[in-house]
Order: C-alpha cells, then sequence, then structure tokens
C-alpha cells in the first residue's frame, strides 16, 4: 500500500513536471507559430517506443496511431505512464536505428500516407529531438488541401534553440523524391545525433544551436495525383476538376500527352495552382498562365491556396529563421538571384555558394517570379535558395535517388555548421 502510494506520489510529481514542460512548450509554440507539440508529444507519450521496422511495409496501420491520438489525452497519456509500476526514467537513451532500412528507397512512389507513417515512427522513437504536428491557423484550424490533407510539419534538434533553418521539399508534384530526400536526411539524422560530427562540431552541437523546421511534403495532393493518378484523390469533385483541366491544357496547346501521361507530369496542387508561382513578390507580373493548369497558373490572388498559407504560417511563426531551402527537381542548380538588395545578395550569394560546394550542382541566376524563395528573401528578408535536384527530367527515376542522397547527405549539418 505505502509502496503504491509513493509510485503515485512519484508519478503525480513528474506529471506535474511534464505538464510545466509542455507549458513552456506551448508558450514557445505560440511565439514560433500558431502549430502547437502538444499532440505529438501526447502521442509520443502513449506509444511504447516501437520496436523500428526492418522496412516500411512492416510499419503498422496509420489509423490506428490516429486513433490513439484522438482518444488520448495529453493527461491520461501522462497518467498511463506514471500510475504502472515502471516509472518511465527522465533520462532519454536514443534507440539504434538504420536510417537506409526505414525510409523505403526501393521506389520512387514514396507516398503521403507512408512519409505520415514514418513521421509517427520517428516521432515515437526520438522524442527528445523531434516533434511534429499538422500545420494549423493562427486561430488553431488546422490547414487542409483541397483534397483534405493535413500539411506536416517537423521540428528536429533543439525545439527551444535561438534559431531556426527551414527546409521544404516537393512543391512541384511530380518532384516528389525530394520528399524521400529529405525524410532519410531526417531519419539519418536521428540515427546519427549522438555520434555524428562535421568540421569539427558534434551533431549534437549543431542540432543544440539550430532547431530545423522540415516541411518535407508541401503539396501532397499534388504528390498523389502525379504518384496514383486520380486514384490519389480522396474526392470525386476534383475528380473531374482535373479531368477538366486536362481538357482545357489540351485545346490550349499545353500538352499532348494522353491523359495518364498527363497526370504523372502534374506539377500543380489539386486546384491547379502552381505553388511556387503562388506568393506575393512580383505575382503581378506571372501571366504565363491564367486558369488551372498542371503548371504555372499562379492563382486568383497572392497567398490563396493553403499550401502557400501554411509555409507562411509556419515562417512568420518562427521566432530567428536564418535561412530557408526550397527542393525541387530537377537541374542540379542553385537559384539565388531575386532582384535583392544589399547586404541579402551577398547573403543568398554565400550561401548559394556554400550549398555548390557541397553537393557540386552550378549556381545559377534569375528563377521565376512570386515564388516561396522570392517570399522569403524580399518579404522575409532572410537568405533563401531553390535547390534544383537530379539531372533528368521529373518525375525522377530510381537511379536518380542514391546520387541526390550522396549530394545532399550533409546539406542539414553544412548549414548548422555555418550558420
Ligand atoms: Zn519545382
Amino acid at each position: 500500500m505505502f509502496r503504491k502510494f509513493i509510485l503515485y506520489l512519484t508519478g503525480f510529481c513528474f506529471a506535474l513536471l511534464l505538464l510545466s514542460f509542455s507549458g513552456c512548450q506551448s508558450e514557445q509554440a505560440d511565439t514560433y507559430s500558431s502549430v502547437s507539440i502538444e499532440e505529438s508529444s501526447a502521442w509520443a507519450l502513449s506509444q511504447e517506443t516501437p520496436a523500428l521496422p526492418v522496412s516500411g511495409t512492416e510499419l503498422s496501420s496509420l489509423d490506428e496511431t490516429e486513433n490513439t491520438l484522438e482518444e488520448t489525452t495529453f493527461e491520461e497519456a501522462v497518467t498511463e505512464e506514471t500510475s504502472g509500476e515502471e516509472i518511465p526514467s527522465q533520462t532519454t537513451t536514443l534507440p539504434e536505428i538504420d536510417a537506409e532500412t526505414l525510409i523505403n528507397c526501393s521506389t520512387t512512389l514514396y507516398t503521403y500516407d507512408q512519409m505520415e507513417a514514418d513521421l509517427h515512427t520517428l516521432t515515437a522513437a526520438y522524442p527528445s529531438i523531434l516533434q511534429m504536428t499538422t500545420i494549423s491557423n493562427a486561430d488553431g484550424t488546422e490547414i487542409l488541401t483541397a483534397d483534405g490533407r493535413p500539411i506536416y510539419v517537423a521540428y528536429f534538434g533543439n525545439r527551444n534553440a535561438s534559431q531556426q533553418i527551414f527546409i521544404c521539399a516537393a512543391t512541384h508534384a511530380r518532384e516528389y523524391m525530394t520528399t524521400q530526400l529529405v525524410m532519410r536526411q531526417l531519419a539519418h539524422y536521428c540515427a546519427t545525433y549522438e555520434t555524428g560530427s562535421y568540421n569539427g562540431l558534434s551533431y549534437r552541437e549543431i542540432f543544440d544551436r539550430t532547431c530545423f523546421v522540415i516541411v518535407p511534403m508541401v503539396n501532397p495532393d499534388g504528390v498523389s495525383i502525379s504518384q496514383l493518378g486520380l486514384e490519389g484523390l480522396h474526392s470525386e469533385a476534383l475528380q473531374t476538376q482535373i479531368q477538366n483541366i486536362y481538357n482545357a491544357d489540351m485545346a490550349a496547346g499545353y500538352t499532348s500527352y494522353d491523359f495518364a501521361t498527363y497526370l504523372t507530369r502534374w506539377k500543380a496542387n489539386a486546384n491547379g495552382v502552381d505553388l511556387n508561382r503562388n506568393y506575393s513578390p512580383g505575382w503581378e507580373s506571372v501571366t504565363d498562365r491564367l486558369t488551372p493548369s498542371a503548371d504555372f497558373f499562379k492563382g486568383n490572388t497572392p497567398g490563396d491556396q493553403p499550401e502557400a498559407q501554411a509555409l507562411m504560417t509556419v515562417m512568420n511563426g518562427l521566432s530567428n529563421p536564418r535561412l530557408a531551402l526550397s527542393y525541387h527537381s530537377y537541374g542540379a542548380l542553385v537559384y539565388w538571384q531575386y532582384g535583392q538588395p544589399e547586404p541579402l545578395w551577398s547573403a543568398n550569394e554565400q550561401l548559394a555558394t556554400a550549398i555548390s560546394d557541397l553537393t557540386g550542382y552550378y549556381l545559377a541566376g534569375y528563377s521565376n517570379e512570386a515564388g516561396f524563395s522570392n517570399w522569403c528573401v524580399l518579404e522575409k528578408g532572410i537568405p533563401s535558395v531553390t535547390v534544383e535536384t537530379g539531372t533528368v527530367p521529373t518525375p525522377l527515376p530510381l537511379d536518380q535517388l542514391e546520387p541526390l542522397w550522396q549530394q545532399n547527405q550533409d546539406m542539414w549539418v553544412m548549414l548548422g555548421s555555418v550558420y
């Protein structure tokens, strides 16, 4: 009886400690952005550290994890963990994980669902260095794509670090191999956090100094169209809309592909808006397409698409973003010129040069107006580059994945050691 009382008392103290920690995180989340890590914390707390799968196909059903998230409140999760016979240790021992086998690199069709499952697995395995959530508006409502998908953001390293580095991938649908690349980077840095070093700095030092804010798939609807065709969309109305956009693109002479091939080469979101033409800087001057299309249509007003709003919400929530990197394909080059004044001109050239030195990608000049990097540089006033991976037309074939990995494996730690 007395032992049970001590256990409850210890559990209560630990719960208080966790709740106060959660309170700090909430405040921090408010200053960072409207997104909250509480849900992912609750989810992580409610899970036993999973036996890590040896391949992506052995993951448990995502529905199960979603149900757990809905059914378990934060308080319940804490109580469950602390009222049992085992008192959890407060010092986290990071599990060993083989990044090569967690992220499925045997196919190019690395889907939104697979990414979602892998994010849950990694967050549960490494709760002390990785949190993730879906992106919400300032009022707390979740931002959903046209087909109803949440957009995920992961925070890797020290969530309370004084600065952040932002990386996103798959803004353009058919460039989805960039999601696989960024997820492999995330898994790799989780696995090597304790042991890795770069340029005389341990990974732990690098990631303690800087929080890496990652949106691995900006455009999940578009990626699903490019990977799975119309079957990738839940909404029949959207399926009809995509068919209508194809007919219009055919009539206008923008495509001569058959429908199936056209879909694999889809670049926009499910509204037929090119998300790298939807931001305010120079938006007025973008006139390539005036109606929804597989690519190049800028939307009806700047920032009218949920995916663009999601990225701006995350960026505006960061206390001290040092730079932003947007992965695209293809060209093996780095865009960095956005008409920015000094000292941003030189700062962005310096960032682009460091990336070029690491990857071997060449420095390109000016890209297009109204892109995410344009917005970061001209509206946020921070260095930002668009990195084009791959050397053949998209979707990139599987044999491009290993070169992409070799060229970009050290990207985060390189950036973290310089900034
Ligand atoms: Zn692109």
